[in-house]
Order: structure tokens, then sequence, then C-alpha cells
């Protein structure tokens, strides 16, 4: 079955693959193959001060270890050109407020609202205030409401950008390309139709949906899932001491066993071990209940 499906899972190198993160790598891979599609792996290196040098070949070598491979490989910090490009096509401006600053203007401006995430409130839109720092480049946000859909979770939300968003920052004044812009142009660039990821993403989609359109770049479709959970219903996080999946491979545990694992923690009943492709019908079958809304 080739049904014209391409999907990626995105990791970025600044540590060890936790098991929450080859959770996400199972079902991106699942989603891609279950239709027959391609399967790219994108490393989201940009941010260089975080990134491991180490963690590329160790995330690469845990993939293969369980059996998910790709098809093709995308390093995004070889890729400035085409972020560069984007950002010159927008409306744009150069913007020196400090985070301090930022934090200040909001609470006079009694802008967020009590629980809600700051929205920058455009304090340099009108000029550099101070032309002797190094400058971040934020977009002029449209005017407008945005909405993304969500496949797995069968929601739409919908956030006005000015006030909801606030002007993004594309580059920051160290010259890191944002991670919203860079996802938006290499998914388009890859041709990606279906984007499996964290749940911990979703709000942020409207905004990557705005750069789309703003940019005529394609929307995808998104597949927010959920992230896993510690025995303390917190979630896994590479700073938090969750167990590596390097770890894992090197103390000679069966791939099977993590993937029946994995497969476990998503309510699925499956053997004590289990191949990738052994879970695709189990996939294909959480696909059809997301389709009839169950
Ligand atoms: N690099 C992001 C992460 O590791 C994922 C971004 C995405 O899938 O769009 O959380």
């Amino acid at each position: 079955m080739t049904s014209g499906v391409v999907g990626r899972f995105a990791p970025s190198p600044t540590g060890a693959m936790h098991l929450g993160n080859a959770r996400t790598a199972l079902l991106a891979w699942l989603h891609s193959r279950a239709h027959g599609g391609r399967h790219l792996l994108r490393f989201e290196d940009l941010d260089t001060g975080r990134v491991r040098d180490w963690a590329y070949d160790v995330t690469r070598a845990d993939l293969e270890w369980l059996g998910l491979d790709w098809d093709e490989e995308v390093i995004q910090s070889r890729r400035l050109d085409l972020y560069l490009a984007a950002a010159e096509r927008l409306d744009t401006y150069a913007c020196t407020c400090t985070r301090r600053e930022v934090q200040a203007a909001i609470q006079d401006s009694a802008g967020a609202p009590h629980g809600a995430e700051p929205v920058y409130p455009g304090t340099c839109r009108t000029g550099s205030l101070h032309p002797e720092r190094p400058a971040a480049l934020r977009w002029r946000v449209p005017d407008e409401v945005v909405c993304a859909r969500d496949e797995w979770r069968g929601e739409t939300l919908c956030q006005h950008l000015p006030t909801q968003v606030g002007d993004l920052v594309l580059r920051r004044n160290d010259g890191v390309f944002a991670y919203h812009l860079a996802v938006v142009v290499d998914d388009a660039a890859s041709g990606v139709t279906d984007v499996l990821r964290g749940e911990d993403l979703w709000t942020a989609t409207p905004r990557q949906v705005a750069l789309q359109r703003a940019l005529g770049l394609p929307t995808p479709r998104y597949w927010h899932v959920p992230l896993m959970l510690d025995f303390r219903g917190e979630r896994l996080a590479k700073r938090g001491g969750a167990p590596p999946v390097q770890a894992l491979r090197e103390a000679g545990d069966p791939p099977g066993r993590v993937l029946s694992e994995l497969a476990r923690s998503l309510g699925w009943s499956v053997p004590d071990e289990v191949s990738a492709p052994e879970l695709l019908p189990l996939w294909r079958a959480e696909l059809g209940r997301a389709e009839l809304g169950a």
C-alpha cells in the first residue's frame, strides 16, 4: 500500500532518548509505515548550546535497535540558508528588548490573563529601542484568528495571533533560528504530510499553521499523542533522570521487551516481546477509532 504519506520523527539531540521519546518515535514510525509511507529522521539541533555531539549517534543506534528505520535523514544545522530565506519573506522587525523588559511591559499592560502564557506586547514594534544591543528578529503577526486541527484528539484549536500568540521570535539575538520557523520550513521542504508528535506541542500548532500560511506552505495533518508519565504521574524528561534507552540497550535487554513495555503503556495488549512491525495492526486499529471519533 502506498499512500503518499510522509512522516517524521524529529528529536532534539540534547541528550539520550528516554522511554517517552522512544514511545513518540515508535508511534511516528508506526503511523508512516501503517500507511506504507516514507519516514524521515530529523535532528532538530539549532540550539547549539544545548546540543550534545554524541547524541546523534546514540539516537540513531537506539532507533535501529528498536527496529524503527528511516528513509532519509535531515539535520537542521546544515540548512540555515533555508530558514534565513523564509524569514526574509516575512514582515519582521528587530527587537532588542530583554526578557525582563518584556515581562515588565506585560505586567504594565495587565496583558496575560491568569494562568495563560505571557504574550509579547509588541514593545519593539515601532523601532528598535537599544540599537547597541544584538537584536532578535520578530515576525509582526497578522491580525487574524488561526485554527489548527488535531486528528488524534479530534479537536480544533483557534488562537487570535496578536493577543494570544504575539509577535514571534524567528531568530534569537544570538543568531539561533526559532524552532517554529525551522519546523514549518522543513516539514514543507521534505513533503511531510503527517506530523505525529508529543501533545506538549499542540498549543503551539496554530502559530505554526500561521507561519505556513504566511509562507504559502501546505499544512500537514497533525496527531498529538500523550506524553509518557512516570510512576508519580509526571512527564518523563531527559533532565529528570528518566531511564535512557541507551542504558537498556547496553545492558543487553531485548528490544522486543522494551517495545512491549511501550505498547502496554498505551493500553495495548501484547506479548512480553514484540517487534515494531507486529504493532502495525494495533496502530491501524487506533487510527480506525480516531476516524470514528470513538
Ligand atoms: N524537536 C521537538 C522535540 O524534540 C519535536 C518537534 C516536532 O516534532 O515538531 O520535542
